[in-house]
């Protein structure tokens, strides 16, 4: 895309840009003969110019590059197939063919996942979850070495354990997350299912079961959005997670061992009993709202003017909007549905846990990292061609800040595809209807205005912000 540079483009960009606004700096300084105090004053006033100007160019990671998909790939084969191997000699049951069988087909999906460009590579995030990994083991013998942690594209807040050393973490775990030790809790907790050995132990018993019934059962779960294509991914998912009271008993036992491994690291207390009342929020959290001044804002244009009729609204008056389910947490943690009773639980166990005092501060690097997650939010929305949820999502983000040029940016793009997918008679995928009993009200406002506008008023925005951006 017209604005996802690679590394080099980018940094020739910025030594170019760099060098000539150093240039003219000179020359002004030459030209003009300041004292000290003048010369210092402009200085400050240059480097805070740059410094906006830059924390504005955000640049989205870099996941187009196929070879380098490649090669990740090849490695996720390599020591697949190690696990496969080693899985052939650890187990002798009946089983042992079925067990194998599973995970070479979730293999297979999740490296087709890996080409298609679902998962994000960005050293930032692997040192980050590296160290995190490190000073676990350390207290930790029980951990083994040659864990293997992918960031998804997903925008929830969830990581799973697919039992054969390899961890996901959604890149919204970063975005929802206060801070490193709440992160160290989810992670934890996936090293628990994994020590326990659960994954394994579900496709024992899913050996047993009727496997006509279970074909049934399995053949009914659809994949999301954000894993298209995985079919026996979300089927291997689906095996692990489907067994209710079996589930929930699994569950405690990797938030008990989870606490075990994050209270020998010396993490903060407090954090880990936070990530699972966030957790907990996150399944009812609320998106915030946009207000009505933002569309007259954004959308009153140069050569377009703002036309009221544009926020009329379908009549859905007999709807209770208290039960909605806000768009952007669609994945829900499905496998950790009772949040509350688990917290009451580990209170119990660890009474310490009662009293633990105040939530961490967040590091520089958990920092960082948030604030890329945040940048990238739109990104995702784009690679899973949500394009109604993008400009939604940009909405709120100028709201916030009317300066924001980088979501000002992408919302010329999503509004490009808005109007592509009119044009053809296919914007039914990529904006949603109107469904009051589901979408907030602000929402709901939000697809109103949307599908109100006509085909020249979505090119005239495309045009504009685009134009604005680049
Ligand atoms: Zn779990």
């Amino acid at each position: 895309m017209y604005f996802r540079l690679d590394g080099t483009t980018f940094w020739v960009l910025f030594l170019q840009i760099h060098h000539s606004l150093k240039k003219l700096f000179i020359i002004f300084l030459q030209l003009s003969n300041f004292d000290f105090m003048k010369r210092l004053l402009l200085v400050c006033f240059s480097t805070l110019l740059m410094t906006t100007l830059f924390s504005q160019l955000y640049i989205p990671i870099d996941t187009a590059n196929f070879q380098f998909r490649k090669d990740k790939s090849k490695k996720y084969l390599e020591e697949s197939k190690l696990f496969i191997t080693k899985l052939k000699a650890d187990y002798k049951g009946s089983d042992k063919s079925y067990i194998k069988t599973e995970y070479e087909k979730s293999q297979k999906e999740f490296n087709e996942e890996i080409l298609h460009g679902d998962y994000l590579f960005d050293i930032r995030f692997d040192h980050f979850v590296d160290s995190i990994v490190a000073r676990l083991r350390e207290d930790n013998p029980m951990i083994p070495a040659d864990l293997r942690f992918f960031i998804s594209k997903n925008l929830s807040l969830n990581a799973s354990s697919m039992g054969d050393n390899t961890f996901v973490i959604n890149l919204g775990t970063f975005y929802y997350l206060d801070n490193e030790d709440e992160f160290a809790t989810i992670i934890s907790h996936e090293i628990g299912h994994f020590i326990l050995k659960h994954q394994i132990l579900s496709l024992q018993r899913h050996f047993k079961i009727d496997k006509v019934d279970s074909k049934k059962q399995l053949g009914k779960i659809k994949s999301d959005r954000y894993s298209r294509g995985a079919k026996a991914l979300e089927r291997f998912k689906a095996i692990m997670y489907s067994e209710g009271t079996i589930n929930r008993k699994k569950e405690q036992e990797a938030d008990s061992l989870g606490y075990t491994l994050f209270r020998n690291s010396k993490f903060h207390k407090a954090d880990y009993l936070n990530s699972f009342i966030l957790m907990a929020e996150y399944d009812s959290i609320k998106p915030e709202g946009l207000d009505l001044p933002i569309y007259h804002k954004i959308f009153t244009l140069p050569d377009l003017k703002f036309k009221e009729e544009w926020m009329k609204c379908e009549d859905f008056t007999g709807y209770d909007y208290s039960k909605y389910k806000p768009k952007l947490n669609s994945d829900s943690m499905k496998s950790h549905p009772e949040n509350e009773e688990r917290i009451a639980r580990l209170k119990h166990l660890f009474p310490e846990l009662s009293d633990s005092g105040e939530i961490t501060k967040p590091g520089t690097a958990f920092i960082e990292l948030q604030r890329i997650a945040k940048n990238e939010l739109v990104p995702s929305l784009d690679f899973n061609e949500d394009y109604g949820g993008g400009v939604y999502l940009c909405l709120l983000n100028i709201q916030r800040d009317s300066t924001d040029n980088y979501h000002k940016q992408w919302l010329g793009h999503f509004f490009q595809k808005i109007y592509d997918a009119r044009k053809s008679y296919t914007l039914n995928r990529y904006l949603d209807r109107v469904e009051p009993k589901d979408q907030s009200k602000s929402y709901q406002q939000f697809l109103n205005f949307m599908w109100n506008l006509n085909m020249m008023e979505l090119k005239k925005i495309a045009d504009y912000y685009s134009k604005k951006g680049s």
